[in-house]
């Protein structure tokens, strides 16, 4: 639409014209999910088309969003497809998919009742409903945040203040000035997302000690005893993961939490997707333990199948919270039980209303429905493991206690160097290859493939393409 000047600006009737297009359109790309392939041939190429320089008069809306669906849909990753096992990529479900949409048509900022009651309520319904989900107990204060990042962020956060009060200090007044470092205790499977809040919190990426039995990074239990035993007391924070991303290997929980109530320690834990093992009872007992940690991560975007981003924080003491993250101005209302301010529980102030896709994909589909699309993936990853196994060039490096499987091709009388630069080689094709994606990794000094299983498209049918294309590449270049 124009102006009388002819030069475009926003205009009320851009917006029929605009949801038309939009409609039609991702009707198309939904429909064409299963078979699109997860990466375009010559996207370097195709993306090219944006290295423009910023027009002075613009092209209208319509005209912009034919020009990002012509030229940019194919420069996505189908990662809301069925194919796409690199990282832990979920997808979508129906119901969150609209409620996405509607959230972007509300635009609302979800800082506080007052700037959003349905955001606000709905993020306090759907906190208890996912504690619930979890077994988690029903007192613990949370908050929805960007992605697992950002919830080991406020954990750890919380944590911090629970180890300055110990001391007398509340560091988010006050600052770390005169105390000694904190220390912060895990195997190796701690990820590198939590090692990066260190970081961004003050504490120190270096105040991380790793304790690590053998080359997967597993627990070294006796040696976190001793040092925590050399601490005499002193307050100190452990961090465990349920679930790493290399194999889907947990640490041993229910011990941590042990070790936390004898030496006086904050327990956290990591359970981005892992924590989803708690749904079912073939997998529960590998999160024994977790509702007496201090504080729990998860992840709302990978298993759960919300879009991007959204993560969850829970911790047992949500007053910690509040101390951490409280702020003051003149113009901001303060927070009452009816009236909850969730800016003041969170890093972010205005921030996106992510309660309304967490809402609708929990009441559409509600614990059944969410426990069933956890088996049915633990059983594909279980039929991928056994496809492995059968193959005679193909060599599962781990365990499979969840959804992720670790594998590489290995047709046999190889040495280690070759084989990890084959594998490597593998990993590469596969992503230039686009029909399936899958993401390398070391695991025990071995360049092995590791596809994960979380989008509730994935079919058995695409599990057998996964082994079909490593098979197929791993000949082309060995
Ligand atoms: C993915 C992941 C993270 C980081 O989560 P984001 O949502 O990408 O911020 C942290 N911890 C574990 C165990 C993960 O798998």
């Amino acid at each position: 639409m124009t102006k009388s000047s002819g030069i475009p600006i926003p205009s009320r009737e851009e917006f029929d014209g605009v949801i038309k297009l939009l409609s039609n359109e991702a009707a198309s790309y939904i429909r064409s999910l299963d078979e699109r392939p997860v990466r375009s041939q010559g996207v370097h190429k195709l993306l090219a088309h944006f290295d423009a320089p910023l027009p002075s008069v613009g092209s209208g809306a319509i005209q912009a969003l034919e020009e990002l669906i012509r030229k940019g849909v194919d420069g996505a990753i189908t990662s809301a497809g069925p194919r796409c096992f690199h990282f832990i990529t979920g997808g979508t479900t129906p119901a969150a998919l609209g409620a996405d949409w509607l959230t972007t048509t509300l635009d609302q900022m979800a800082y506080a009742w007052v700037a959003s009651p349905i955001a606000a309520k709905l993020e306090l319904v759907s906190l208890a409903w996912l504690k619930d989900l979890f077994d988690l107990p029903s007192d613990w204060g949370g908050i929805m945040t960007t992605g697992a990042t950002m919830a080991n962020f406020v954990c750890l956060a919380a944590a911090r203040q629970w180890w300055g009060q110990k001391f007398g200090i509340d560091i988010a007044e006050q600052g770390f000035a005169g105390l000694p470092e904190i220390p912060v205790l895990s195997s190796g499977y701690i990820h590198a997302s939590t090692v990066k809040a260190l970081g961004m919190l003050g504490m120190g990426r270096s105040s991380l000690r790793k304790f690590i039995q053998d080359s997967t990074g597993s627990l070294d239990r006796q040696a976190m005893e001793r040092a925590l035993t050399d601490l005499e007391g002193s307050p100190s924070i452990i961090v465990a993961t349920a679930g790493e991303p290399n194999a889907g290997a947990f640490d041993p929980i229910e011990e941590l939490v042990k070790l936390a109530e004898q030496y006086n320690a904050w327990l956290h834990v990591d359970g981005a997707f892992g924590l989803f093992a708690r749904l079912s009872s073939q997998s529960g007992n590998l999160t024994e333990g977790v509702d007496r940690a201090h504080s729990v991560t998860v992840d709302g975007h990978k298993w759960l199948n919300v879009p991007y981003d959204c993560g969850f924080a829970f911790v047992n003491n949500a007053s910690l919270l509040v101390r951490v993250f409280t702020h003051s101005a003149e113009y901001l209302p303060d927070p009452t039980d009816l009236e909850p301010v969730m800016g003041a529980l969170g890093p972010e102030m205005s921030r996106r209303a992510r309660s309304l896709t967490v809402w609708a994909s929990l009441r559409a589909y509600g614990q059944r429905g969410i426990t069933e699309m956890i088996e049915r993936h633990m059983g594909l990853a279980k039929c991928l493991a056994q496809l492995v196994d059968d193959a005679p060039d193909l060599e599962r490096l781990a365990d499979v206690p969840l959804n992720v499987v670790c594998f590489r091709y290995n047709p046999g009388e190889l040495i280690e160097q070759r084989l990890n630069e084959i594998n490597q080689a593998i990993g590469e094709a596969i992503i230039e290859d686009g029909r399936v994606y899958i993401g390398t990794t070391t695991y025990q000094n071995k360049v092995a493939l590791r596809p994960a299983i979380v989008n509730w498209r994935t079919r058995e049918e695409d599990i057998e393409l996964i082994v079909d294309i490593v098979q197929e590449l791993g000949e082309r270049i060995a």
